[in-house]
């Protein structure tokens, strides 16, 4: 069995988190909404903060639960309930009319409850597979399955260059679609 008890082995040095926001932003250019950016990059550095623990306690494997399918589900559905929470708080704060309709429309999937739910779901799902990817001490499947099917199925550089191109791809099309909006509108 893999030996990830050894930081060498364990995982890259290179901070990963980041480059998780590159796919959010597609996903959220094509389903603007029914998913919210907010709960997407709020599950990632959720799930990280796993890894700084562990990191800075120097405790090796430092990918663990939150890094699981399981995990990551479990992590992003408590953040969510928490969002939601929060934005109906916030909501009794704002009152109606001080938002225009427009920025209402564009902002709704990034607080309304199923975009909550959509976004911090595939926050915590995406963040599994690509670190799956990249790091060698996250098992997906665990506590089912202690294995490492995803790793480097590609390349560490390609999987960031591939997170950079959906980020650009994903800004372009919002861009488009806000020219539209304002054209229309
Ligand atoms: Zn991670």
């Amino acid at each position: 069995m893999l030996d990830v008890s050894q930081p060498s082995v364990a995982t890259s040095a290179m901070p990963f988190t980041p480059y998780h926001f590159g796919p959010g932003l597609l996903v959220k250019s094509l389903l603007p909404r029914w998913f919210s950016m907010i709960g997407f990059i709020a599950t990632q550095v959720l799930i990280d903060c796993e890894t700084l623990y562990y990191l800075i306690t120097r405790q090796y494997p430092i990918h663990r639960t939150f890094h699981t399918f399981a995990g990551s589900a479990v992590a992003a559905l408590v953040l969510a309930v928490l969002l939601i929470g929060l934005a109906a708080a916030s909501a009794r704060y704002v009152g109606k009319g001080a938002v225009s309709p427009r920025l209402a429309a564009t902002l709704g999937g990034e607080v309304s409850k199923a975009g909550l739910v959509v976004g911090c779901l595939v926050g915590g799902a995406s963040h599994t597979l690509l670190d799956g990817i990249f790091h060698r001490d996250v098992w997906p499947f665990a506590p089912w399955h202690q294995g490492i099917p995803f790793f480097s199925i590609v390349g560490p550089g390609d999987l960031q260059l591939l997170c950079v191109a959906a980020g650009l791809i994903g800004v372009v099309v919002l861009g488009v679609r806000s020219w539209l909006l304002r054209k229309a509108g």
